[in-house]
């Protein structure tokens, strides 16, 4: 079912194969507390609450300063708003305790939203698989855990039972992408960006420290970090390092599930000591995507377009011998940059060579030598011997009589060429087969 409320300012399409996340919540109304499941969606712009709900639990509103709007997504007013109060109202999610501040609309199907605003505040981790959310920002166990920072979520299906509420599709829901970073010691600095479009964080020093010329030492940051899901962090040198003082850094991937602290292997290349100062910026952090894949054991890869100009196009180059598939082998030959023929080993001269051949030669040598080496007799087999002469050339060396009404005929156009169709590549015996099979057409005309 597709509800096609909008959020404030947001112009997204809405989806309604969204996995929302539902997790339950107890606010503290002035006269009595409420427990309920809210929706965590990060497609919503704005935290809100249901203003029935508010009145109907004590839950205290204050008048906005200003009236603000809510839109659909065709930009009509949306039958939610405006909103013209926000709610302020202590809030329990397990162990987790802050004054959340909502805004306060007409919700057809939710009490309450944590959209983006509460996400950002308070970045909790979601492991979709298990149903969890843990709580594990700074601001998080600073003030808001007071003991375990996981809560688990309710499958949406219950939630929305337990709510009586129906689906609600809000904007497409975007994952964080950002870099969790968690201050191990009070003094460290958070990574910050050079400019707004930098590639990296510069990432800082948490210690003073020399690195002797020619020599290496590793330096503390004072924070540990997790990328998003997908990614991986690096720490790469920072350029005006690098050029002015030929200082490089002997780098480490840092995983999505590496939590201890982030560490910098500052490499001097120059002949002088270099001394790093405690809060100097010492390397970067770019955080790049990957593809999160298993390696396993095979035979044989497949050739690559790279791989096969390697193999074996300089001639100093040492011949790299692979066993490869008939299918491949006659992929090998309708290359035009690939030479393929027959490895001859000489005896007198101790060594290897390559006879080229094309393949029309190579196939009628072979199918010229069975014929020749072998009787009509030898090939059938001894049971089939009284029907011989269905073997024998003959009959089917020569073309039928015309049959009318039976024969169709097909009226050639002049100018008109045949119908380019995709080839297929062949095995050698199916190549084999259909060397003989046109010869043996051509000869029936
Ligand atoms: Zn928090």
């Amino acid at each position: 079912m597709r509800n096609l409320y909008a959020t404030l300012n947001n112009t997204e399409t809405l989806d309604d194969e969204n996995n929302h996340i539902m997790v339950q919540i107890r606010l503290h109304g002035t006269k009595r507390q409420v427990t309920i499941n809210a929706m965590i969606d990060s497609g919503a712009t704005e935290d809100f609450i249901d203003k029935r709900f508010c009145s109907k639990y004590n839950i205290r509103t204050t008048q906005a300063k200003k009236i603000r709007e809510v839109y659909l997504a065709d930009s009509r007013p949306s039958a939610m708003g405006p909103i013209t109060h926000t709610a302020q109202v202590p809030m329990d999610i397990g162990s987790h305790r802050e004054l959340a501040i909502f805004q306060v609309a007409k919700l057809p199907n939710h009490e309450v939203i944590h959209g983006m605003p509460w996400l950002k505040q308070h970045s909790p981790g979601n492991d979709w698989g298990q149903g969890k959310i843990t709580f594990e920002s700074e601001r998080c166990t600073t003030w808001c855990l007071k003991e375990s920072p996981t809560v688990y979520a309710i499958p949406e299906d219950e939630a929305r039972e337990e709510n009586l509420q129906v689906e609600f599709g809000v904007a497409q829901s975007k994952k964080d992408q950002r870099v969790k970073v968690k201050k191990l010691d009070p003094q460290a600095k958070i990574p910050t960006r050079g400019s707004a479009q930098a590639a990296g964080h510069d990432l800082y020093a948490n210690e003073s420290k020399t690195i002797p010329a020619r020599g290496q030492e590793v330096v503390r940051t004072g924070i540990s970090i997790t990328p998003p899901r997908g990614t991986y962090s690096r720490i790469a040198p920072r350029s005006g390092m690098a050029v002015k003082h030929q200082i490089d850094v002997n780098a480490g991937v840092i995983d999505s599930d590496y939590t201890g602290e982030i560490k910098v292997v500052p490499a001097n290349m120059g002949n002088r000591d270099y001394q790093i100062k405690n809060r100097d910026r010492i390397a970067q952090l770019i955080t790049e995507k990957i593809v999160e894949s298993d390696c396993y054991e095979v035979k044989m890869l497949k050739k690559s377009n790279r791989g096969q100009q390697g193999f074996g196009s300089t001639e100093t180059s040492k011949a790299q011998i692979c066993e490869i598939s008939a299918r491949d082998f006659g992929k090998f030959y309708r290359r035009p940059d690939t030479t393929t023929g027959i490895l001859k080993y000489s005896k007198k001269e101790g060594r290897i060579s390559l006879e080229s051949v094309n393949i029309s030669t190579e196939l009628a040598i072979k199918s010229g030598k069975y014929q020749k080496q072998r009787k009509l007799e030898e090939m059938v087999p001894q049971e089939y011997h009284e029907y011989l002469d269905v073997f024998k050339e003959g009959e089917k060396t020569k073309l039928p009589p015309h049959r009318p009404g039976v024969d169709l005929e097909i009226k050639l156009e002049e100018g008109e060429g045949l119908p380019i169709k995709k080839i297929y590549a062949l095995s050698q015996d199916e190549l084999k087969e259909l060397w003989s099979y046109i010869k043996q057409n051509e000869e029936r005309g």
